[in-house]
């Protein structure tokens, strides 16, 4: 399914978890930074996601960005300005949103370079750091989809 079709469901499932909010903010998927890997602006009640980033990691590793973000869209909607950006309010939110990560400060860097594309006839493949060292070192992997050898890109 197409990753921006994904973030959309996914926020659409949270939205339900607080049938209480009016919703009305709006969706952005140009956010373009090597840095920042989403962002919610407060004053315009606008979720930016970064598809640069997100292509990288893939969803399920971007998923927590969107909760991440989608959390500070309900502390604002529930606090305003009142509560700390990542205070304790945000964090029982993750929480009850089911985030792996409820740390603040994500190094998301970490699993871009851990999840790393590579090819087969069929389809794109991400692995780790470790497999892609051997790989470049001559190690075979198969696709079991199409039993193709996979290939540095
Ligand atoms: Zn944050
Ligand atoms: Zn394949």
């Amino acid at each position: 399914m197409n990753i921006k079709k994904q973030i959309l469901i996914k926020l659409k499932r949270m939205e339900s978890i607080f049938p209480e909010l009016n919703f009305k903010y709006k969706v952005n998927f140009n956010l373009k930074s090597n840095t920042s890997m989403g962002e919610y602006s407060m004053n315009n009640d606008i979720l930016y996601f970064n598809m640069n980033i997100c292509k990288k990691t893939g969803f399920k590793i971007y998923e927590d960005i969107v909760i991440h973000e989608f959390a500070h869209l309900i502390i604002n909607y529930k606090y305003g300005k009142n509560v700390l950006v990542h205070g304790k309010e945000w964090k029982n939110i993750m929480r009850l949103l089911n985030a792996k990560n409820i740390s603040a400060t994500v190094d998301f860097n970490k699993y871009i370079e851990t999840n790393i594309k590579v090819i087969c006839s069929c389809k794109e493949h991400f692995i780790s750091k470790n497999r892609f060292t051997r790989l470049k070192n001559g190690q075979k992997y198969k696709c079991n989809s199409c039993k193709d050898y996979l290939k540095i890109i």
